[in-house]
């Protein structure tokens, strides 16, 4: 049982390129996996939920870099911002100007992906092409303690594949033309943020930086 994330970690990660970033997806699961984790090396976890986020994070190593993935209530962010590495849901610019404002209280620029809506489904959050037009400019330009390092998507759940590939495809267009529009002399524009546990090796194809996998590291949440 013990050695079992460490296989895990180790099996997928032979799967990675060392320039994609592992975050792996610790939501609900305990203390002692999240160590078990750390021991084999994990150093990037992600989390959906304020409440485990402020509990985790004092209590493990303070080398490690907290990913939030989830949706965020702006009025929670104020919690969560001095644990945040990088914060992949920034979902309206009300959230946006709220981390702005967080982050420079507690003299941090904070880093920040924009989560696009990718999939068919209407339940998941996320900006559109001209929501992303109007914000990544106004980030730019007014907003000094908020770095915006690229796009999150999650794709429809389904087992068709040609559909996942197809929506990270659409993240890909997003970012290329944010990179071409906005980015061009900002080498910090370079993260896409796509791939769960069962999608991320198409991910991988399709252009993203950074996976997220939990239950093929942790085990399946209850
Ligand atoms: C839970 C979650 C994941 C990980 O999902 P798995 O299928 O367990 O790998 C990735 N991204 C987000 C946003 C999640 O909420």
């Amino acid at each position: 049982m013990s050695s079992s994330i460490a296989e895990a970690l180790q099996r997928i990660n032979e799967t990675i390129p060392n320039h994609i970033t592992l975050v792996a997806v610790s939501k609900t699961k305990p203390l002692e996996l999240l160590k078990e984790a750390y021991r084999s090396g994990q150093r990037h976890y992600g989390e959906n939920r304020v409440q485990e986020v402020i509990e985790k994070a004092p209590a493990l190593p303070a080398d490690i870099k907290w990913h939030f993935i989830g949706h965020l209530q702006s009025k929670k962010v104020k919690q969560v911002i001095q644990h945040t590495h990088l914060i992949h849901s920034i979902d309206s610019k009300k959230l946006l100007d709220e981390v702005n404002k967080r982050a420079e209280q507690v003299n941090k620029v904070q880093d920040v992906l924009l989560q696009m809506h990718i999939a068919q489904e209407d339940t998941k959050y996320g900006l559109d092409q001209q929501d992303l037009e109007k914000l990544v400019p106004y980030a730019l330009k007014e907003l000094k303690n908020v770095r915006v390092v690229g796009l999150m998507g999650m794709a429809t759940f389904t087992d068709n594949l040609d559909q996942v590939r197809s929506e990270f495809k659409v993240l890909k267009n997003h970012f290329d033309m944010a990179k071409s529009n906005y980015f061009q002399d900002h080498s910090y524009f370079s993260e896409i943020s796509m791939g769960m546990s069962g999608d991320y090796l198409i991910a991988m194809e399709e252009g993203s930086t950074m996976v997220r996998v939990g239950s093929s590291i942790f085990g399946a949440r209850g």
